[in-house]
This record gives C-alpha cells, structure tokens and sequence, in this order.
C-alpha cells in the first residue's frame, strides 16, 4: 500500500480492494484548527494588553540570545524598567487609564529599539528590553547600553495624554500625566551567569535607581549584590526574632514644660543574639517591604495597651498618655480597625489615653480611605499625631480634612534648629500653622535646654529627647517617673 500526504489538509492512499486498484483521500479543513493555535501561542507568548512578549517568551529569548553571546563573545543588556508613581496614577484615575499608559508606555518602547531587540512586559507596570549582540568590548557595551538606556529615559519622561472617547467620538475623560521610568540595567556575556542572576543583577539596579528618585538609569554593580544579600539575612533574622520573641518595647517620655511627664511614645526595639541591639531605623523599611510588620506593629499595640492598662490602675500613672506609631503597610491593612478595637477591648486600655502616631507616608495612597478609618477610631476615642511634621509629603488640603490632634516637630528639624534660619522659619511656620487649626504641637529630638529655649519661644512646649530621657524599658520609665 503506498501513501501520499499533502503537508497538512488532505491524505490519498492508493488501496486494492477485491482485486480493483482504488483510490481513498481524505481533506481535512484546518483553518479553525490554525487560527485556534496561533491564538493559544497569542497567549502563551504575549501580553494581551500591549502587545508585548511576555516573562516566558522573554525568558526564552534571553536563553537564546545568551547562546548566541557565548558563540559570538559579543555582550547583551538587559534593562529592567518599572514606571514611577504608577500606582498613584492608578489609584487617582482608575484602571482604564492605567491600562492606557501601560499600552502607550509598550509603544514608546517599541519604537526606540532594534529589529532584533526585544521588548517585554514583564508584569504590572515593569517592562524588559534585551538588547543582543552589543560589542565585544565590555567599556564599549556598556556605552551603548547606557544610551539605549538613557534614551528610553528620556521617552518615557514626555508628557503622556490620554483621551478616552464614548462610541459616538466624544471625549468623556482627558488625563494628562508626566509619567517616568526607573531603569536598571546589566551586562551578561555568553553563559557566564545565569538567566536568573541576569534578571535578579538588573532588578536590583532598577530598585537602586528607584532609591535615587526614580527617572534614572543605574547598571548592577557588585555591591548591590552584597548589600542584598545582607538584606537577605535580616529578612530572615527578623523572621526568626519574631518566632523567639526578641522584640521589646521601650518607653520614651513626654512632657509638657520641663517637668510635667504627661504620657511615653512606645518605640520597638530588637536585640539580636549577634547583632546586638539593631534600632528601628535598621529594621523599620524591611520589616515594611515584606509584611513583617504586620506581626511586629500587632504585637507593639498588645504590649503598648497592656501597658497602659496597667498604668492606668495605679494613681501615680493613671495619667499617662500611650504614643504608638503605625507604619504606612499597617494602617492600610484591611483589618486594622478591627485589630485595634479588638485590643483595646482586650486589654481593657482608655482608648482615651491612645494616640497613634502616623507618618506622611500613610497620605501618599488612598487618602480617602485613611479618612474613613481615621474617622472610625476617632469615633471609639482613639487620637491622632502626625509624625516626622514636614518632612513628608504634606497636602495642606488633606491636612485639614484628617482628624488629627497632633503635630509633631520631627527631630531632623529640631536638631538643626539653632544653626539653620530656614530650618527655624519652617519649624515656627509649622507652629503657626498647628495653632491655627487648633493642634497641639510637640517637638521631637530635643536634646539641649538652648533648643527647648528656642522652641518655648515660638510657644512650644511639649518636648520629647535625650535632654529629658531616651526609651526605657518599663522599669527605668516607671523609676524616671518616680523622680519626676
Ligand atoms: P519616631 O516615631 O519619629 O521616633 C522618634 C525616634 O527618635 C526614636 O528612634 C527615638 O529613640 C529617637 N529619639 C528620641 N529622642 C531623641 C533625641 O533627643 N535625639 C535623637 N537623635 N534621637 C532621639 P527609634 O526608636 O530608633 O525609632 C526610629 C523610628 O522607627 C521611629 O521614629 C518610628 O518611625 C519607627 N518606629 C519605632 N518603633 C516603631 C513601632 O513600634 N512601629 C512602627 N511602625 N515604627 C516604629
Ligand atoms: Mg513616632
Ligand atoms: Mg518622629
């Protein structure tokens, strides 16, 4: 029996049936059966929304383009972009036009690149553009990166507009945005490293040029891969030391006048078995960035109100006043209303004597919401401080919107307060402004009697400082107390 087949739609086979030669085909229509395909790779491959390569054909193409390196001893780059502020321009005008920006974003990048070159979406607003065989020459790979690189910058910087038109052509919605990108950057070579390593040395870049302001380019260097491993290993201590429960609180006074101690600010601290006491300011941002400080602001809060319910039984510190700060991360938290209430009510503390204490970085997102779960613990008596006063992001119109108590003159300001006249003229501003709406202010990182005398000056007279105490544990505090 002999058979003949077309490449793909009909099959003939020469068949002998009862001693006659016969001829039997068969034809297939495999046109559906194309389109279905190419719409599976469609998928599989490339972002729906831009048109771009996806993480898996990326990956497939940095193998390929590693292969071809390791033959031509040429270099590759791969840049790694994440737009800036792109969250907030989601959050302001919705998911449309996010999308929108996202898809013009793809187009810029495609039009400053090569054939050969590829541009991918790599997820949410972070984009790849591999660049393949670059020179031979590391110095000279490494400038045209950099101006690849650097031109993309300077697209992606333009202005963006964005009009969005109803069916039949009128336009319903018009956002102009002066958008940017932080872009890392890294060279590989053949196989020297890994695909894994190349995306994780570009990353990393791309967050230092994040760290740097953002609409910047940064190539990986040697020591960002040091300063993440080191990153690396306090993700995991902290980890560990919250399972061992080497976590404390202290307690810092704070007084009205020189003398009046008239409540404490409950500041966490870490001992280490290594490392020795590591300080907030080590551990805050990581403890931020993974989530872990989700355990660590809830077990604060217990410890903090078991505290204050304890003082508040005793008539030497039934007064006292409980300061604790709530990281951005927590406060957003979908139950920290719920987590709160739940501990006043089991500790049995006066949500009276409770003041929380938020930075300004918990305005950046969603200010709405921060108001409603403001307004919800205003409700039960909980108070308000804004911490760190002016050295944030400060929107005078959200300000007077927030349900605040508080102001507190942040320490940077303090601690410059008789060298700087403009560090002076901020800090009786922000006074001025505090009075004017009717909060009180307190001065943090008071550390000499020259500085409080400056601030008592400009009607200031709550102060919080080494010139009085630094954090104490409970015991030293309750000493301190004793002497005042
Ligand atoms: P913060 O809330 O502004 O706290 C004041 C910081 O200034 C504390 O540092 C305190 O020890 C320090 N300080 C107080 N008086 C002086 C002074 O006279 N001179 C100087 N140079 N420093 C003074 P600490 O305890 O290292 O905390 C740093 C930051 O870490 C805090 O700033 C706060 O933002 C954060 N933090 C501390 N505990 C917690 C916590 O339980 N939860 C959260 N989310 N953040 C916390
Ligand atoms: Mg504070
Ligand atoms: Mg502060």
């Amino acid at each position: 029996m002999q058979e003949r087949s077309s490449p793909n739609t009909s099959v003939a086979s020469l068949i002998t049936a009862n001693g006659e030669r016969l001829i039997q085909a068969f034809h297939r229509d495999i046109t559906e059966r194309r389109r279905t395909d190419e719409l599976v790779r469609e998928l599989a491959y490339y972002d729906p929304l831009t048109g771009l390569a996806n993480r898996m054909l990326l990956k497939d193409r940095l193998i390929h383009s590693m292969l071809a390196g390791q033959r031509s001893g040429n270099f590759g780059a791969l840049l790694f972009l994440d737009l800036d502020n792109f969250k907030l321009l989601n959050d302001q005008h919705g998911h449309g036009v996010g999308d929108m920006l996202l898809a013009e974003v793809a187009k810029r990048l495609r039009n400053c690149v090569r054939q050969i070159d590829t541009v991918a979406r790599f997820g949410g607003d972070e984009f790849i553009v591999l660049l393949d065989d670059l020179a031979g020459d590391k110095a000279q790979a490494h400038s045209q990166a950099d101006q690849v690189a650097e031109k993309v910058r300077s697209l992606l910087a333009d202005p963006y507009e964005m009009v969005f038109t109803n069916q039949d052509g009128t336009t319903v919605q018009h956002v102009q945005h002066r958008g940017s990108a932080s872009i890392g950057v890294t060279l590989f070579l053949g196989q020297d490293s890994t695909q894994d390593d190349v995306l994780i040395a570009a990353d990393l870049a791309m967050y230092r040029a994040k760290d740097m302001g953002g609409n910047t380019v940064c190539f990986f260097d040697a020591q960002m891969q040091l300063a993440n491993t080191a990153k690396a290993i306090l993700r995991n201590d902290l980890h560990n030391g919250i399972l061992e429960k080497q976590f404390s609180v202290h307690y810092q006074a704070q007084l009205l006048g020189v003398d009046k101690i008239t409540g404490v600010e409950a500041l966490l601290r870490w001992r280490h078995p290594t490392r020795g006491w590591v300080t907030p300011a080590e551990f805050i941002a990581t403890a931020e960035k993974t989530g872990l400080i989700l355990p660590l602001g809830l077990g604060v809060l217990e410890t903090a109100c078991t505290q204050l319910s304890l003082w508040s039984r005793r008539r030497e510190t039934a007064h006292l006043t409980m300061a604790i700060n709530v990281s951005a991360r927590q406060f957003h938290h979908s139950d920290f209303v719920d987590q709160v209430l739940a501990v006043l009510e089991r500790t049995g503390a006066n949500p009276n004597l409770l003041k929380l204490e938020l930075t300004e970085s918990v305005l950046i997102t969603d200010v709405e919401g921060v108001i409603v779960k403001m307004n919800l613990l205003n409700a039960a008596g909980i108070s308000f401080s804004l911490d760190d006063f002016g050295t944030g992001y400060s929107s005078l119109v959200y300000l007077k919107r927030l349900p605040l108590s508080k102001i507190k003159v942040a320490q940077e300001f303090v601690r410059d307060i008789l060298t700087d006249p403009d560090v002076l003229a901020i800090v009786r501003m922000a006074l001025v402004l505090a009075d004017s709406m009717g909060l009180e202010a307190i001065a943090e990182g008071v550390e000499t009697e020259s500085q409080r005398k400056v601030l008592a000056g400009m009607g200031c007279h709550r102060y919080q400082g080494y010139l009085f105490s630094p954090a104490l544990p409970v015991q030293e505090f309750e000493a301190l107390l004793a002497r005042a």
